[in-house]
């Protein structure tokens, strides 16, 4: 009987909760568990929801999905005390209540020894064959499909459990087209089996395993039994069972149903996903459909939850699916809810957008999805005895070269090499376009303000601070624009999948790798884009070590330091660093490694087909991740430019002003005492800023280095971003020593370095700037995606202390060498 039968005042205890995965879990933890008593406590007819009482507390649920919860009544126990014989002992000074009680609570224990298990899978993959061994009958096993044309029931027993079979028509897929496919989602929706059994072809896995995926978003029971293995097994393939169990979410049991093989391990499994005994055999995953059709999916999904009826009896996300497909079913099914005008609209909207992004409808979208998930999971675990078997697609084709085992690491190197040397010697271009323009600008904005604070402000403050900023926009697109490419190709995923083994090695995981490779752009989208990381481990490790992943904004201080500090040989000193950087990257994943929960969870990397990247979906997606650049830009580097100029700004000298006031009074000739005094009197007002105080105050702490107190200042500046560290210096050292006019503003700086620290400290200082504290979007970026301040707070002082100690190391052996 089902809960929902009960009428008001009635009592059952719970024999089972059906219905799919999420459901299922929030009722059992509403205390909905086998054995326990349930009383009604208001059921009227047209009421919805219906008030019960369990464990002493009161609970309501949608008749829906009471109706998804199996119950011994009353009403079942009187008739079984008398009809059943195990009922007959009971004790005779027992109440009629507590005999009722006794009796509903047998009634549980034995229905709930019942495993109601069906047979899924395409034609001809030995389910009928299964169905007989298991249950002993003799039903016609053929070889061409369609031969059960409509679901057969068979009993056994096992392990003192009564398991009926049911053997379904054979499909290749859940869409609602044939009447097969109908059928079989019909039965496993309504006749809701305890337990599916996936039969999978194991000689003809990968178009098997389509039917497995569709199973997977319906989140429901599932386990594999890998039939034919015989099959495989004479063929010389390999399988790597147990790991495809493990990305799948569903435990994969070897069968020969033509003998036997196999058969009892099956079921014995069985029985433990019914009975949840062990989690971590099955856990449901989300197949990944890509960024673009999940988006879709979820978009669509948030609106089919709020319809609580559909949530109790489907997984929303399944459902979301099946609608984005336009499958004609599912669309019938959800015509008369309240939703759906709105599903329609939003539908009819992300139809547009795939088709304009991807350049297909999203039917075929989600197949080739779901294709890429399958041949990601095979890759990593299947192994084909004839290796030299004539490659039939170009896809194949091109993996056959990129995945090489000799060839991989070659190509994905020099792909590597090539995109960074494009972007920056093209970048170079634009970047020097936009210093042009910034430097124009500014001219032209104080030639028109009156001389004062404000003027400063603008002219040094904002434009300056926004202009050094943005020279580095053309590397960083041009850089995401390689990246987009990579990706929307198809080669993205076999670099991933290249460098998994490597990556597993310190702790990380495949899909880790783009995440790292953006850092050298900028750490911030860098690190919004590791939530393609399903592992919440790998992920928290790689968005820690990606802030010594050297951005795009520290180039200019090594570009500087290392043309005067390593005149004979700049380039070297700047691979030197980056790849330091990494080194400590690598080096601190092996350490959180030991300290981070491992949730070690696998999941597939999806390998979709190569495929010629649309200009538009190429665009968009360059485009999405060089937004987080600018707002980072227009947000927080603004601030921060403004900021550092004020604390630079004030207190002001009188003196000077004074100075600069008679200068321009004097409008022509200025002698060169008053330009002199200017300098110095500049130098003192900068000693005396706010800044100024700040940088000799952390100054004792930074000693040790060599740093000299103005480079401290541009430290603090490279807090608020580390693209400011550099123009912070130069305004530092602007006044200091020797003006030679036909020289730019870096030669001057160099000089002026030159003349304050040792090479030693040079070489310590850039250590320093690439390891210590990201810049604030970078922790900002870490605290949204981690959640947490504690873990952007442990990040920052971590990278500090590893910056400062590695400098120092640096500085010391610097001083014995030079
Ligand atoms: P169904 O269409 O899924 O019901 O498949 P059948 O049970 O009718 O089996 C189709 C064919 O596969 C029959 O010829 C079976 O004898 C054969 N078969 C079934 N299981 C196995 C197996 O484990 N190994 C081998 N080699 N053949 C099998
Ligand atoms: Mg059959």
């Amino acid at each position: 009987m089902k809960l929902s039968e009960l009428q008001t005042g009635q009592q059952a205890v719970i024999v089972h909760v059906d219905g799919h995965g999420s459901f299922r879990k929030r009722l059992i933890e509403m205390g909905f568990i086998q054995g326990k008593t349930v009383r009604v406590v208001l059921n009227a007819p047209l009421r919805d929801p219906i008030e019960y009482e369990i464990i002493g507390y009161k609970v309501s649920l949608r008749r829906e999905e009471a109706a998804q919860i199996e119950v011994a009544s009353e009403e079942e126990a009187r008739e079984a005390l008398v009809t059943d014989e195990h009922l007959q002992g009971l004790p005779q000074d027992m109440d009629e209540a507590q005999r009722l009680t006794k009796a509903m609570e047998h009634l549980a224990e034995e229905r709930n020894h019942v495993i109601r298990v069906a047979l899924v899978g395409n034609p001809n993959c030995g389910k009928t064959s299964l169905f007989n061994i298991a249950s002993g009958s003799h039903e016609h096993v053929g070889n061409y499909s369609g031969v059960t044309v409509d679901a057969k029931e068979g009993k056994f027993n096992f392990k003192g459990y009564e398991i009926v079979l049911v053997d379904l028509p054979g499909t290749y897929s859940l869409s609602a087209y044939s009447p097969e496919e109908l059928y079989v989602r019909k039965n496993l929706i309504d006749a809701l089996p305890d337990v599916i059994v996936n039969v999978v072809d194991a000689s003809n896995i990968e178009r098997n395993l389509y039917l497995t995926t569709q199973l997977i978003d319906m989140n429901l029971r599932v386990v594999m039994a890998l039939n034919m293995y015989d099959e495989l097994q004479s063929k010389g393939d390999k399988l790597d069972v147990e790991q495809l169990g493990k990305l799948l979410g569903i435990p994969v049991c070897p069968t020969v149903s033509r003998d036997g093989q196999g058969i009892p391990a099956l079921f014995e499994t069985v029985i433990k996903v019914y009975e949840g005994a062990e989690e971590s055999l099955a856990r449901h995953i989300h197949i990944n459909h890509g960024a673009e059709l999940e988006k879709s999916i979820t978009r669509l999904r948030d609106i089919l939850w709020r319809d609580e009826n559909l949530r109790a009896k489907y997984s929303t996300r399944y459902l979301a699916i099946k609608y984005l497909e336009g499958d004609k079913e599912v669309e019938r099914m959800l015509q008369g809810t309240v939703i759906a005008a709105e599903l329609l609209t939003v539908r009819r909207e992300e139809t547009q957008r795939i088709k304009a992004l991807v350049g297909t409808n999203p039917e075929s979208a989600i197949v080739d999805a779901k294709y890429a998930f399958i041949q990601g999971a095979l890759a990593e675990t299947y192994e084909k005895y004839q290796e030299e078997r004539p490659k039939r697609t170009l896809t194949d084709r091109i993996d056959a070269i990129v995945t090489n085992r000799w060839l991989a690491f070659p190509i994905f190197v020099a792909i590597l090499y090539l995109v960074f040397w494009t972007t920056f010697t093209v970048g170079q271009y634009p970047m020097d376009w936009i210093e042009w323009l910034m430097t124009r600008l500014g001219d032209w904005v104080g030639s028109l303000m009156r001389e004062g604070w404000f003027k400063d402000l603008v002219v040094d403050g904002v434009i300056a601070g926004v202009g050094s900023v943005l020279v580095f926009l053309p590397n960083i697109m041009i850089l995401y624009l390689f990246i987009s490419l990579m990706e929307d190709s198809g080669y993205m995923s076999r670099a991933a999948f290249i460098v998994d083994k490597l990556m597993h090695r310190i702790g990380l995981h495949g899909k880790s790798f783009i995440p790292m490779v953006m850092g050298f752009g900028c750490n911030v989208p860098a690190i919004m884009a590791t939530r393609s990381i399903e592992s919440r481990k790998s992920r928290l490790i790689t968005l820690s070590i990606i802030p010594f992943m050297s951005c795009a904004g520290r180039l200019p201080v090594f570009v500087l330091i290392a043309g005067a500090f390593f005149p004979e040989n700049p380039a070297l000193a700047l691979l030197g660093i980056y790849f330091l950087g990494v080194l400590l990257a690598i080096l601190s994943a092996v350490v959180m490694a030991r300290f981070v929960k491992d949730d070690d969870l696998p999941f597939v990397m999806e390998l979709p087909p190569y495929r010629v990247p649309t200009a538009k979906a190429t665009w968009r997606h360059t485009w999405e991740k060089g937004k987080q650049y600018l707002q980072k830009m227009a947000t927080t580097i603004l601030i921060c430019a403004v900021v550092i100029w004020a604390l630079g700004y004030f207190p002001r000298n009188k003196e000077l002003i004074a100075a600069k006031a008679e200068k321009e009074a004097l409008a022509t000739e200025v002698p060169p005492t008053l330009d002199a005094r200017i300098d110095s009197l500049s130098l003192v007002q900068q000693e005396n800023s706010l800044i100024g105080h700040l940088g000799k105050g952390i100054s004792p702490a930074l000693d040790p280095l060599g740093f000299d107190w103005r480079m401290d200042v541009g430290l603090i500046a490279g807090v608020g971003a580390k693209e400011l560290v550099v123009s912070t210096m130069g305004v530092m050292y602007a006044q200091s020593g020797t003006t030679v006019e036909e020289e730019d503003d870096d030669t001057r700086l160099q000089s002026a370095l030159k003349g304050s620290v040792s090479k030693a400290a040079a070489l310590a200082f850039m250590i320093f700037v690439l390891l210590y504290f990201p810049c604030i979007a970078t922790f900002a970026a870490i605290k949204n995606e981690t959640g947490s301040w504690r873990w952007a707070i442990l990040c920052a002082i971590y990278t500090i202390l590893v910056a400062w100690l590695f400098a120092f190391a640096a500085y010391r052996i610097g001083l014995l060498i030079w």
